[in-house]
């Protein structure tokens, strides 16, 4: 066959069913970025990739990479199927919601670790508390969210106004300014709260199973703020956080 092998762990985003047997994968791979997969014969009742092809599955890949555009899955074993995540509603629709914002907004086939290692985290996450995952909640898919804004490359000015640089009285949201500005640069923005503005400093500063608590007022500001934000500079649209 000619062609490359390409080995990688991945996290399987989206697994679409195809022709008689195959799945089409989305893939967010450590080694590089976003892919698209082909998985032969994935369908069938003895195929070696047992049902392993599912979201939110991490898997060590063989790809091989021929001329079109989807590169052929050769070889897969399981990292973490994250039982616990699978087995409570609360969790999967967090996994689903945290997968497809990873798909919107990194569509580069540029590897980026940190963003993997933070989508990796995540799941471990919600696979940690399992039937709490409620208890994982709103503020934790927030501080997701700005992590993974930052590690994209487009996380919001939250320490001086994003127009004129004045570190005080900072008192809006701006998404088209790409985050907070002052009292004097605040046409076209819409207020944010002190407690909403030190919840995404912290969420941002803190590691994920540490996301600050804020209350329901804070939480929707700040998910604003990220999602115009990133409309705005990364022309990407996300779901409800949660
Ligand atoms: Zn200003």
């Amino acid at each position: 066959m000619a062609g490359k092998t390409v080995k990688t762990e991945a996290i399987v985003l989206r697994s679409i069913r195809y022709g008689e047997a195959d799945r089409i994968l989305h893939l967010y791979t450590a080694q590089r970025g976003r892919v698209g997969a082909i998985a032969k014969g994935a369908r069938r009742p003895k195929s070696r990739f047992g049902g392993r092809l599912e979201p939110f599955f991490r898997l060590d890949l063989l790809l091989h990479e021929g001329r079109g555009d989807l590169l052929t899955v050769t070889q897969a074993a399981t990292v973490d199927g994250y039982p616990r995540l699978r087995a409570s509603g609360a969790a999967l629709g967090a996994g689903a919601r945290a997968c497809d914002a990873v798909l919107r907004l990194l569509d580069s086939a540029e590897p980026n670790p940190p963003a993997y290692n933070l989508l990796c985290r995540y799941l471990a996450l919600l696979d940690d508390r399992g039937a709490a995952a409620r208890a994982v909640g709103w503020s934790t898919a927030l501080s997701f969210r700005l992590k993974l804004a930052l590690v994209a490359g487009f996380s919001p000015e939250l320490a001086s106004c994003a127009r004129c640089g004045e570190a005080e009285h900072l008192v809006g949201f701006s998404g088209a300014a790409g985050g907070v500005v002052c009292a004097g640069c605040e046409a076209g923005a819409f207020p944010l709260s002190e407690a909403a503005h030190r919840f995404m400093v912290e969420a941002i500063a803190k590691p994920l199973a540490e996301a600050p608590a804020a209350g329901e007022l804070e939480l929707r500001q700040a998910e604003r703020a990220i999602g115009e934000t990133l409309e705005h500079h990364a022309h990407v649209q996300l779901r409800a956080a949660a």
